[in-house]
């Protein structure tokens, strides 16, 4: 760091993420991609006009993409505010709603909402998750905070339901919950048809898990037209265009493309059944997933080992260093090549473990 850096950002502790190797193949388990390509629908939209129009701004309300999604969620289009990824309308929101009161989230969970809170310079309150990972909705009532809870929650993978999401908001009508969908089309129920009863609830989404968009960067949130003209302020005081022009068109016509989403997700959760039935047979414990990774960890071999000797075999998972969970990988599902690969060569690890 130079010498010049002020005090607060040399304190931060920045989000770690996932590696994204530029050596050599792997088959790349880590970061919960798809690993399916992008509807065939965006390749075709992103066209040589689009490009050539690249000389030109973007639009900052974004018109044509935030109508599309309002009509595809049934909401106004003063209902939605589209961002740089979803990492950028979650930072936004902790700086509009976290900055006075406080924010509170889970110990185990969406790693970058510690560094979010830093960053702001937010009061934390962390509720620890019960024994069995799984969320005590009463844990957050009348908390006085913000509540930030990822449903289904990151990386257990285990999903909240949406009567307990609803007795969450309805126990702190003065604060808002922020519910990070980023895995919920993989199977769960949205809390999306709550936002129009409560005015508290912001629903985020991202095109990056379950649309293929991951290097396109879009996300988005939906909630009271009050809460998105919050967001809407401070976009507009720091990143007016947050949304590139290739982006906002990709993103349209993948949600123009219902066909391709639900053929796509559906073969994520039948890989993700198979991940899940083979594993148990090798002796893991594998949590509940409703996303589209598992959370799992052997009776044989330590978490570190595993993802370490996976690395060797040219597969790549991601290990988390937190005491609570270190005895776990996290493994995205991929296609079912993939799984199979996976499955053989944990199999071949705790062999050669035995011998
Ligand atoms: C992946 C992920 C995000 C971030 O997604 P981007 O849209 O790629 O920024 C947000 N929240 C959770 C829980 C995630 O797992």
């Amino acid at each position: 760091m130079s010498r010049f850096l002020a005090k607060a950002p040399s304190s931060l502790l920045p989000y770690t993420p996932g590696e994204q190797p530029q050596d050599k193949q792997y088959i790349k388990l880590n970061t919960n991609e798809s690993p399916f390509p992008p509807s065939p629908k965006v390749l075709g939209a992103i066209s040589q006009n689009e490009c050539k129009d690249l000389r030109l701004y973007s639009d900052p309300d974004l018109k044509s993409l935030s109508k599309s999604l309002a009509e595809y969620y049934g909401l106004e289009t003063n209902q939605v505010i589209c961002s740089n990824g979803s990492d950028e309308v979650l930072s936004l929101a902790f700086f509009a709603w976290g900055t006075d009161c406080g924010v509170a989230f889970a110990d185990i969970t969406y790693g970058f909402y510690p560094v979010f809170s830093q960053f702001y310079g937010i009061d934390v309150k962390i509720v620890p998750l019960k024994e069995d990972f799984s969320i005590l909705p009463q844990d957050y009532y009348n908390c006085g905070r913000m509540v930030v809870i990822a449903n289904p929650n990151a990386p257990t993978g285990l999903l909240l339901s949406v009567d307990d999401i609803e007795k969450i908001a309805l126990n702190n009508p003065d604060n808002v919950v922020v519910v990070d969908e980023a895995y919920i089309d993989f199977g769960g129920n949205s809390a999306l048809p709550l936002i129009n009863k409560y005015k508290n609830i912001l629903v985020v989404r991202t095109f990056s898990k379950s649309r293929q968009l991951a290097g396109a960067r879009l996300g988005f949130a939906m909630g009271d037209k009050e809460l998105i003209a919050d967001l809407n302020r401070l976009k507009f005081s720091f990143n007016p265009y947050n949304v590139n022009r290739l982006t906002a068109v990709a993103g349209k016509a993948a949600i123009e493309d219902d066909e391709w989403f639900n053929e796509t997700r559906l073969k994520i959760i039948d890989n993700r059944n198979y991940t899940t039935e083979n594993l148990r047979k090798l002796g893991f414990d594998v949590i509940e997933s409703s996303a589209n990774f598992v959370f799992a960890k052997s009776n044989k071999i330590d978490g570190e080992k595993l993802y370490l000797s996976l690395k060797e075999k040219g597969i790549l998972v991601r290990h988390f260093g937190l005491e609570r969970i270190k005895d776990y990988v996290r493994i995205t599902i991929g296609d079912k090549n993939q799984m199979e690969a996976l499955i053989s060569a944990i199999k071949k690890i705790l062999q050669e473990g035995s011998l």
